[in-house]
């Protein structure tokens, strides 16, 4: 998308013949400085200065643009130019738009019952930048604001006008867990190939997702107890759309029930999506993902009965080789994905 250097110095002197010329003109403020919007934008921006409030009131300065906008109507003062150039910038590619910033200047307090009128001009536009974002150029508008003849503010308003970077970018890096003060015993388990399930150390219950405090007695000590990893699908759900970038659709998740009471979600892998079932057996696997955020360990749940039936298709964790608690030495570093 990016317009090849010659185009580039083309486009950016048509941009610059922009510079100058009325965006709009002889507007006009589509009520009166008045007391009720004042109030309205108090609250909005819990901003409670008596200065606003009360007979003498005068408008928060910041309000200067809100006297000028449109509204969803728009306004008759536009002129076209400016959108005239925006669609140059479109069609060179640069078809992405971001504010960067705005600048007021204050002249004499608005009060209500002031009458305001405007005129903005394409101020300038930058040369070709290369930012962040993408290459594009800075278009900067300002508007003056008058009461009567006497200008009362300006308001300066700069956007980036840009082709974005990175039109085929690498697949995001899978999701990290939300690893808190209450579940970091459980990732730290994971870390070691262990599925550690919370118990309560009073009434002995079993939990999971990790919680502060017990369910079924309120007992905030507690211990861990090592999951066997065995489980079967208690529910499950294919994913097809929206795609979330980091995984490929389809692809089933499945609300896992281990063999110690307590559920968990999880990816079913090792069967294809459409063939994972409620009451189908499965056992943890440790999956390593290493990507530009570094190794992750994250616990999946293979399909165990296909996998006995089939033998496994990798290279690693022979069939008979999973005992329970032989869990961890089944997962080989790359397992293959059905
Ligand atoms: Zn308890």
């Amino acid at each position: 998308m990016r317009p090849p250097a010659d185009d580039a110095d083309d486009l950016g002197a048509r941009l610059k013949a922009y510079e100058g010329q009325p965006a709009a003109r002889a507007g006009t403020g589509k009520d009166p400085v008045n007391l009720p919007m004042i109030r309205h934008w108090c609250e909005a921006m819990g901003d409670t200065d008596p200065a606003y409030e009360g007979p003498d009131a005068v408008a928060p300065p910041t309000m200067l643009q809100a006297w000028t906008m449109g509204g969803l109507s728009g306004h008759t003062a536009r002129t076209g130019a400016y959108d005239e150039m925006l669609t140059l910038l479109d069609e060179a590619g640069c078809t992405s738009i971001v504010a960067t910033d705005c600048e007021q200047e204050y002249l004499r307090p608005l009060r209500p019952g002031d009458e305001v009128a405007f005129d903005t001009v394409i101020e300038s536009v930058s040369g070709r930048k290369t930012t962040k974002l993408g290459t594009g150029y800075f278009v900067t508008t300002r508007t003056d604001v008058r009461v009567g003849r006497e200008l009362v503010g300006t308001h300066r308003f700069r956007v980036l006008k840009y082709a974005p970077s990175g039109g085929r970018r690498k697949p995001p890096p899978r999701p990290r867990p939300v690893v808190n003060r209450d579940n970091a015993g459980f990732w730290e388990g994971v870390a070691e190939e262990r599925l550690l399930v919370q118990r309560c150390a009073d009434c002995g219950t079993l939990r999971h997702p990790w919680l502060p405090g017990c369910n079924a007695c309120g007992s905030l000590d507690w211990d861990t107890v090592e999951s066997s990893g065995e489980g079967t699908v208690y529910s499950y759900v294919v994913m097809h759309h929206p795609p979330f970038p980091a995984f490929a659709p389809p692809y089933a998740v499945g609300l896992i029930e281990l063999a110690e009471g307590v559920r968990m979600v999880s990816n079913v892998v090792g069967v294809p999506y459409d063939k994972v079932r409620i009451g189908l057996p499965v056992r943890v696997e440790f999956r390593r993902y290493e990507d530009a955020e570094g190794a992750l360990t994250l616990p999946v749940f293979r399909a165990a009965d296909v996998l006995d039936a089939l033998g496994d298709r990798g290279a690693t964790g022979a069939p008979g080789g999973l005992g329970s608690a032989g869990a961890p030495g089944a997962s080989g570093a790359s397992g293959g994905e059905v």
